[in-house]
């Protein structure tokens, strides 16, 4: 069986609206004089608004399903989209969705945290560092007490939720072909990797030549962490590949991932974001968040800036869908 078709024989339940919008970005173009700038609309994939986390959720809910849980378990900041997503599919298919939340209640529940407890997700509040511990107990717990829990990990990013986006990337592919479009540099945000790794096995397997160049929203180089970021994902693309038949070693994926932008950190907004979010939708009408896509999108303006991506190039803007967090990082945002 071809890799396409296995792909599509995988067992996956539709939550996102696909083919997701692929836009030209005109004004924007126009703006900065250059590269010819596309966006890419994952924030349209129509769960409780979208995301990327929707494409995952799609394979990773029908693996849930296939293994006859009754409830999920994930993780994630207060603003996590990824549990706003996982919150909406688990209500989606009549699932108790428990999300674990990295911190502590601090006022009013805005954006996300807001989303999620409209979602009807059990909202469990536990230190950072201990989320991937913590589901493991409350799994247990829920176990004892007669459920079948099913854990995903943060971000949904093992092989199986990576196969969303291998999927995206034939989608693109597609689009691409039907509107004889030629795009040299895909840019993104990357955090816990399955977007990536999916991304890099999808453009392998439907020989995409351009350039995929993530850039890094919290993750330190490989040499600079004990978790080995650019090293799981490509464990994760290679896992990914296997599930398709297709065997590639690690070594053979060469993540490109920008580590120049991190700020003070995850969910610290500085001058990068805020600027990005008004000049996007001051030219465009689109808005992005600002612990993704708006520090992707400000490191995409800079890489520009420094020529790195040069302004005679085609670039398109992969949106991952966080402008649900708008409002709660409006004491960084207001004017
Ligand atoms: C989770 C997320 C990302 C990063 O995707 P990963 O697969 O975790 O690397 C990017 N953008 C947004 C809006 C996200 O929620």
């Amino acid at each position: 069986m071809r890799t396409h078709d296995r792909l599509h024989a995988m067992p996956r339940i539709p939550l996102a609206s696909t083919p997701t919008p692929l836009q030209p970005l005109d004004r924007l173009t126009r703006t900065l004089g250059g590269p010819r700038c596309w966006i890419k609309r994952d924030d349209l994939t129509g769960l409780a608004t979208g995301g990327n986390k929707t494409r995952k959720l799609e394979f990773l809910m029908a693996d849930a399903q296939a293994r006859g849980a009754d409830c999920v378990i994930t993780a994630g900041g207060p603003q996590s989209n990824h549990c706003r997503q996982t919150a909406a599919a688990a209500a989606r298919m009549n699932m108790q969705c428990h999300v674990l939340l990295g911190g502590q209640p601090d006022g009013p529940a805005l954006g996300n945290l807001l989303l999620d407890q409209l979602l009807g997700a059990e909202v469990h509040w536990v230190q950072p560092s201990e989320r991937r511990l913590a589901m493991d107990e409350l799994a247990s717990q829920l176990r004892a007490q007669g459920h079948a829990p099913y854990v995903i990990p943060i971000g949904g990013s093992n092989a199986i939720g990576a196969l969303g986006y291998v999927l995206a990337m034939f989608e693109l592919e597609e689009q691409l072909r039907r509107l004889d479009l030629h795009v040299d540099t895909i840019v993104f945000a990357t955090s816990s990797g399955g977007t990536q790794a999916g991304l890099m096995l999808g453009a392998r397997l439907v020989g995409f030549a351009g350039t995929l160049l993530a850039v890094s929203i919290d993750q330190l180089p490989d040499d600079e962490s004990d978790f080995k970021f650019a090293e799981h994902i490509r464990h994760t693309a290679s896992c990914a590949a296997e599930l398709l038949g297709e065997s590639i070693a690690p070594d053979e994926f060469r993540p490109e991932i920008n580590y120049d932008f991190l700020g003070d950190g995850y969910g610290v907004v500085g001058c990068l974001e805020p600027d990005a979010i008004r000049l996007l939708a001051r030219t465009e009408g689109i808005l992005i968040g600002p612990v993704y896509t708006g520090r992707a999108f400000g490191g995409m303006l800079e890489l520009i800036g420094r020529g790195a991506i040069r302004q005679d190039q085609s670039v398109l803007f992969w949106h991952t869908g966080d402008e649900t967090t708008l409002h709660a990082y409006s004491n960084d945002l207001a004017e």
